[in-house]
């Protein structure tokens, strides 16, 4: 067996990236990714506050499955957008989609006052189980208005004001979030229609809005905690997210009407 220190050692990624194959499955090849990079490179387009250039891709095996992630920043404000990849999704149709906005509360601390990084992981697990998919990664913390700002909102509840109160109270929307990057980075990586794995309809009006061709919602279910419910029922019954009775919705025509 060779060693890892000896001169003529190859990881094993580096004779795939040719045929654009990785450890189980395939991935967006080497050639294509770097045509999607330098189409993107000086690139800038109207309105400029939804702009992102795909700047790099590369190979990321995780714990939830053999990715790929292209780093996107967006030459307007500078913020740094993410998208994990599973198969090759250029010029796909019908693509299993995760738009999911950052908490790094829940995502990384594991808190457990959201659903977050329930979501973000089942999510994943569903797109390495299909094969194909996109899971889009979005620096909008707090529901955009920021993580000291979420924070705040946070004591706020402890003192028991719900969370788009909360969010009101601050002098905030109850929800800034803003899906044109999105939009965008689909655009980006060239892919044609999705399914959106959501149980938000604001979500799939906004990207409907931008552009983005959602052919059905796939409903995404997470577990119900003591910590979490009185969140996710103010989801439900203040933002209309598709939870209890509504979870089992998926035609974008019946849950968004003409509103889509
Ligand atoms: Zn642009
Ligand atoms: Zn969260």
């Amino acid at each position: 067996m060779r060693s890892v220190l000896s001169a003529d050692y190859v990881p094993n990624a580096i004779s795939f990236i040719d045929e654009g194959l990785l450890v189980g499955g395939v991935k967006i090849p080497q050639s294509l990714a770097e045509s999607l990079i330098e189409a993107s490179r000086d690139h800038i387009c109207e309105p400029a506050d939804c702009c992102v250039r795909l700047v790099a891709i590369a190979d990321l095996p995780s714990e939830f499955g053999h990715f790929q992630i292209c780093g996107f920043v967006s030459p307007c404000d500078g913020k740094e957008h993410t998208a994990i990849i599973k198969g090759n999704v250029v010029d796909k149709e019908n693509v299993l989609l995760r738009v999911h906005s950052e908490c790094l509360t829940g995502d990384v601390m594991g808190s457990k006052r959201c659903d977050c990084r329930d979501q973000l992981i089942t999510s994943l697990r569903m797109i390495e189980e299909e094969g194909t998919g996109i899971l889009i990664y979005l620096r909008q913390e707090g529901r955009n208005i920021g993580l000291t700002e979420k924070i705040r909102a946070y004591s706020l509840q402890d003192q028991g004001v719900d969370t788009i109160d909360a969010n009101m109270l601050l002098g905030h929307q109850a929800d800034e979030r803003d899906y044109g990057v999105a939009a965008h980075m689909l655009r980006t990586l060239r892919i044609q229609s999705v399914r959106l794995l959501t149980n938000n309809p604001d979500k799939i009006r906004q990207l409907t809005k931008r552009g983005v061709v959602i052919t059905e919602r796939v409903p995404l279910v997470t577990p119900v905690t003591e910590y979490n419910r009185f969140y996710l029922e103010t989801k439900r019954s203040r933002a209309g997210h598709l939870l209890g009775e509504e979870a089992a919705l998926t035609s974008v025509e019946d849950i968004c009407g003409d509103g889509c």
